[in-house]
């Protein structure tokens, strides 16, 4: 078996000696755009490439306003300050995520609590959310609190696995049901989108990242986008020095971040929203491969969820057991292929050991199963 799959794979990369989990690819007007920001002397935070990698991301991602920063992370965390997430309170998210997630939370000096997540989406499970809400929750005047820790509950932060979307309708009815603003962390989704609906326009604000992993790049980068004007405003404030406009004076009425995009990094992806349709085609038409290649071979490549147009981001095989598991880690490795697996759950790592959880059922089971294989586009003749 190990063999066979390690066959399809390199069947699939012909041409690469070793091959990655998922690489760049710059087939348009990148090089040109970058090149303009050199010869303009435009390079740092000013430049035309923000602006209109701004008005384009939020188009595409049907949001009302975006405001690019410096990554992913960055996103997340300025987006649930926004949020109105402060000390020592609370925000619920999953344990199966990238630490990426827990840190941007922390980084607010509040509290993560992890729900459980769904077996097919791999993102928050509202059946586990509801649970935890009934047991746990609170519902005041000022808002959802914590029956356990008697702390408010500021924010609710599900995130899209690998660009499948989590069931984010339900999540939202909840969240608005117990007076939870709800933030996604759709770093990895972008091109998805959950019956019709863009990822990381459920929320009051999303966060996305252009890491240089991530479907499409900037070498660093990420985007906090919203379709509340009001919070989309505070975004671009807060994460330029909070710097009140005038012609010459340094004013600036709170303490912000310095976490703007340099318009070098914008220039590259504004070039490569260009080609984020090209490059999901792409990775479709490899996914479709795996499917056919992988049937009667005896692993389960993991299916798109139903109500996801997804991006085709991250492919990922599900494996029996963990030993199953290591052995193919080890064997398709060893072999030149770059396999993973799944993110460990966060409350394994040190620093998040003794944060609130329930019962983490499904997050478990998958942690000992899945596994990403290459998923980079290739050039579709
Ligand atoms: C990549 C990623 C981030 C962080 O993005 P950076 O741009 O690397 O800071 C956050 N959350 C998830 C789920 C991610 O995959």
């Amino acid at each position: 078996m190990l063999h066979k799959v390690s066959e399809i794979i390199r069947s699939r990369f012909p041409s690469e000696e070793s091959i990655f989990l998922h690489e760049p690819r710059f087939w348009g007007n990148e090089k040109k755009y970058v090149l303009d920001t050199i010869e303009s002397t435009f390079v740092s935070s000013v430049g035309a490439y923000v602006d209109r990698f701004e008005k384009e991301i939020a188009k595409f991602t049907d949001t009302s306003m975006a405001t690019a920063v410096v990554n992913g992370t960055a996103a997340i965390q300025v987006a649930l300050r926004l949020a109105g997430v402060k000390k020592e309170e609370e925000v619920l998210t999953q344990a199966l995520t990238f630490i990426a997630t827990s840190n941007a939370i922390i980084y607010n000096q509040a509290s993560p609590v992890f729900i459980d997540v769904d077996r097919d989406t791999m993102g928050m499970s509202p059946k586990s959310l509801l649970a935890f809400l009934e047991e746990f929750g609170d519902l005041r005047e000022d808002g959802c609190f914590n029956k356990l820790s008697g702390k408010r509950i500021a924010a609710c932060l599900p995130m899209h696995t690998f660009g499948f979307m989590c069931r984010i309708d339900e999540i939202s009815v909840l969240c608005a049901k117990w007076n939870i603003p709800m933030v996604e962390d759709a770093a990895e989704s972008l091109g998805s989108s959950y019956k019709g609906k863009s990822a990381g326009s459920f929320g009051l604000a999303a966060a996305f990242s252009f890491n240089g992993n991530k479907i499409i790049t900037s070498g660093g980068g990420g985007v906090i986008v919203s379709n509340d004007p009001l919070i989309a405003i505070k975004a671009k404030h807060l994460t330029t020095t909070a710097k009140t406009p005038h012609a010459w004076a340094y004013e600036h009425d709170e303490i912000g971040y310095n976490y703007r995009m340099p318009n070098l990094n914008a220039a590259l992806i504004c070039a490569q929203l260009e080609q984020l349709m090209i490059l999901k085609n792409s990775k479709k038409k490899l996914y479709e491969e795996y499917e056919s290649l992988f049937k009667g071979v005896g692993v389960q490549l993991k299916a798109i969820p139903k109500d996801t147009d997804w991006n085709y981001w991250l492919m990922s095989l599900e494996m029996e057991d963990r030993k199953e598991r290591d052995k193919f880690l080890d064997h398709t490795n060893s072999q030149g292929i770059m396999t993973r697996p799944i993110w460990q759950l966060m409350y394994r790592l040190p620093m998040y050991k003794s944060y609130q959880r329930d019962d983490q059922q499904n997050a478990e089971y998958l942690e000992q199963r899945i596994v990403n294989i290459p998923s980079s586009a290739r050039i579709v003749s």
